[in-house]
């Protein structure tokens, strides 16, 4: 899968102050794993290294953006930059972007916008990223600021091979959204259940145009802890006949310790697993929530 990612968190010296934002997480984990597309929209809109530095401006909704000291309105020249270079990202088939947090032209939200006064708000999305966004809305995207919280850092991840599956998803194949839909069914409950349900009354109707719009919320959704305790148990039931009183006395002691936090996600969600091993079950072979393929899981689970 290809990423794309604001090439300053690579490690590259592309900022304003000939600095860079290295991020441990990114090049450590993902850059071997994923192909990452770097991309520094100031410098490669020629705005060089060193630069001075920009700030927007005006509307937090359609902002300007300035340098800092010779008040510059760049404004244009970026937006014009920004239009050209999110089209050439097309072909690429991105999976999902990293942008860097709080940047007048990468940061994804909270980006200070100073009034006429000169009073800032944190109210601004940068010209790229909201470009980007414009072009790609189901695409995941994080900053490398959320991306250090393991909840979001999760979420994040899952909705990465979500995307990915959709996207390989065969429109014309009969029966395909319907699929889709019942194989992710045990992990869209994990983000509780109201999106969950209106995915699933899109995909009984076969209108697919509706469930990307439900896929986008739920995309947006984190996961509660509440509602992926309620999937395991859910889960642990479909062994109630088979399993002896010990396995389901020991995989729900495992599920109460993950409800009140003292364990992870993946200790019950791999007894669960041996279960399934042990009594195999078609239907729950299917679920991404309890078999995704190793390489989601390792990632999903990475400390
Ligand atoms: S935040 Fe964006 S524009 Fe600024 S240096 Fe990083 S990649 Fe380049």
């Amino acid at each position: 899968m290809k990423l794309g990612v604001s090439r300053c968190l690579l490690g590259d010296k592309v900022r304003f102050d000939g600095g860079h934002k290295l991020d441990h997480w990114v090049v450590d984990i993902l850059a071997p794993r994923f192909e990452l597309v770097p991309v520094c929209p100031e410098f490669e809109a020629g705005f060089g290294v060193p630069r001075e530095a920009f700030r927007l401006e005006g509307s937090p909704q359609a902002p300007r953006m300035v340098t800092s000291h010779s008040r510059r309105d760049v404004t244009d020249q970026m937006n014009a930059w920004c239009a050209a270079r999110v089209e050439d990202l097309v072909p690429l088939g991105l999976r999902g972007y990293i942008f860097k947090a709080k940047s007048p032209t990468s940061g994804l939200r909270n980006v200070k916008v100073y009034d006429q006064g000169g009073v800032p708000s944190n109210s601004g999305v940068g010209l790229f990223a909201a470009a980007f966004v414009k072009r790609f809305p189901l695409m995941p995207c994080e900053d490398e600021a959320q991306l250090a919280l393991p909840e979001v850092r999760s979420k994040f991840l899952e909705n990465l091979f979500i995307y990915d599956r959709w996207l390989t998803l065969d429109q014309q194949q009969p029966g395909a959204l319907a699929q889709f839909h019942a194989d992710h069914k045990l992990l869209f409950q994990t983000r509780g259940p109201a999106p969950a349900r209106e995915l699933g009354a899109a995909a009984a109707a076969g209108d697919w145009q509706a469930y990307q719009t439900g896929l986008r919320r739920l995309f947006d959704r984190q996961g509660a802890r509440g509602a992926q305790t309620a999937v395991l148990q859910k889960t642990l039931g479909f062994f109630r006949r088979q399993a002896d009183p010990y396995e389901r006395a020991s995989v729900g002691a495992s599920i109460e310790m993950f409800r009140q936090g003292h364990v992870p996600l993946v200790v019950p969600l791999t007894l669960l697993r041996h279960l399934l091993g042990k009594y195999p079950d078609p239907w729950l072979a299917r679920q991404h929530f309890l078999t995704p393929p190793a390489e989601e899981l390792q990632l999903r689970y990475h400390p």
